[in-house]
This record gives C-alpha cells, sequence and structure tokens, in this order.
C-alpha cells in the first residue's frame, strides 16, 4: 500500500510568528488524520520555532530546498546537516520556481537528492512540464529527462525513500488544475519510468503526489485516480482549514 502524502509548500509566505500559528493550526486540525503523511514547509527563518510546534505530532517538517554542500563559502544557502540538525523530516526538491528563476538543473536536484538521503531525510521530488512543452507534445520527453536526471545513480532502496510530485509549471499557483485524467496519465507515466529505472514493484510502492492548484474543491476526484498519491500544495496550505479540507477528515 503507497502512503498518501499531503505536503503544504508554504514559498516566501508568513513571518515567524504567523508560521509558528498556522502550523499550530495544522498540527490542531491533523490530531484525528491517520494514514495519510502531512508535512509542511515553512520558510527557512520559521523552521527552527516550527520544529518546536510540530514536535510529537502526526504532521512532519520539510524544508524548501537546501544545498548539496555540507558547509562553507555558498552565500544564502542552508546544507541538509543544518536541516537535520533542527528536525527536518523531508526536502522539497526541484521545485519549478527553483527550477525557472534560480537554475535548479536535473545535476543539482539528483545531487540533493543523494546529499538529504544521506542523513535519512525524504526528499520530495519535483517534476513537470510547461505549458509549452505540453502543447509541443514534449510531456513524455520531459519528464523522462527529469526523472532519469533525479534518479540517476540512486539505488532502488534510495528510490523507495523519496516521493515524487508530479506538478504541471501551468497549474501552479494559476487556478487552473489539470483534470484527473490528465494528471493520472502524467502520473501512470511517472511510474513507467520509475518501473524501468528500479522495477515495477519498487515503482508501485513509491507515492506520487500532484500539485498545482489543488484545493478542498477538486482533490477528491484527483485523488481518486489510482496513481495520485497525494498533493503538494501551494496556496491552499497557507490556511489550516484548506490544507486538511484537501484530506478526507479521519483518513
Ligand atoms: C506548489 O507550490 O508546489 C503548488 C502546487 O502551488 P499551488 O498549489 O499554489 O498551485
Amino acid at each position: 500500500m503507497r502512503k498518501i502524502v499531503i505536503a503544504g509548500n508554504w514559498k516566501m509566505n508568513k513571518s515567524v510568528a504567523e508560521s509558528v500559528k498556522l502550523a499550530a493550526d495544522v498540527v490542531a486540525a491533523a490530531k484525528g488524520i491517520k494514514n495519510v503523511v502531512v508535512a509542511i514547509a515553512p520558510t527557512y527563518l520559521a523552521l527552527a520555532k516550527v520544529a518546536d510546534v510540530v514536535k510529537g505530532s502526526n504532521v512532519k517538517l520539510a524544508a524548501q530546498d537546501v544545498h548539496w554542500e555540507n558547509q562553507g563559502a555558498f552565500t544564502g544557502k542552508v546544507s541538509a546537516d543544518m536541516l537535520k540538525d533542527i528536525g527536518v523530516d523531508m526536502v522539497i526538491i526541484g521545485h519549478s520556481e527553483q527550477r525557472s528563476y534560480f537554475g535548479e538543473t536535473d545535476e543539482t536536484v539528483n545531487k540533493k537528492i543523494k546529499k538529504v538521503l544521506s542523513l535519512d531525510m525524504g526528499p520530495i521530488v519535483c517534476i513537470g512540464e510547461t505549458l509549452e512543452e505540453r502543447k509541443a507534445g514534449k510531456l513524455e520527453s520531459v519528464l523522462t529527462t527529469q526523472v532519469n536526471g533525479a534518479y540517476a545513480g540512486l539505488s532502488a532502496d534510495d528510490a523507495l525513500r523519496t516521493v515524487v510530485a508530479y506538478e504541471p509549471v501551468w497549474a501552479i499557483g494559476t487556478g487552473v488544475t489539470a483534470s484527473d485524467a490528465e494528471a493520472q496519465e502524467a502520473h501512470a507515466l511517472v511510474r513507467g519510468l520509475l518501473a524501468k529505472l528500479f522495477g515495477d514493484d519498487v515503482a508501485q510502492s513509491i507515492s506520487i503526489q500532484y500539485g498545482g492548484s489543488m484545493k478542498p474543491e477538486n482533490a477528491a476526484g484527483l485523488l481518486a485516480q489510482k496513481d495520485i498519491d497525494g498533493g503538494l500544495i501551494g496556496g491552499a496550505a497557507l490556511k489550516a482549514d484548506s490544507f486538511l479540507g484537501i484530506v478526507t477528515p479521519g483518513e
């Protein structure tokens, strides 16, 4: 049975005090939720304080990015050891905003995944095509390049410790969601790519989240798809009720 993983990516939103408040609201709202992994990803600045809030709860702490080196002259960056030290469980890697604004490549994604796994944290590996790529019929080739690049040199055991987030770039923050069928088609494709790399059993065990304007109103249809195992949520994660409204209460 694959795990359903619902992760909130708060992006560059919320002060430290607001983050602590939202984290407390999520912890309270997530209390009855079983069989779903719930994670929140505040800004770096708020991580340490939010770590105290989620401690002992069923809410996991995620970071929005990481650097692959241990330490040194990398102005503005934060290492995996630093994240581990304050209690981070999961790290979002290769988000499309990192790829399009900050020069993230499949190679840096791969380095970050390896580093995060080496410290026993769980990478959330983001992939997805732009609208131009989809319109040009390049969905399969883009996802193939991204999956092969991200997972290069990983063992099957490593791959089992990752979560994939399929996020069509045209659906992120736009209010436009992929239809249930479009999302399922892409998820099946990604699972097929993982099967080619690691075998069908491993591919069947890796959770693949959908990301792109997911909210309580459209979540049920997406989550009912056979290859959709949760969501990476941006806008709707900024309020505890809309974030956890995506998970069926008591599930
Ligand atoms: C995201 O940031 O990964 C995301 C999916 O954002 P939104 O839910 O706002 O589209």
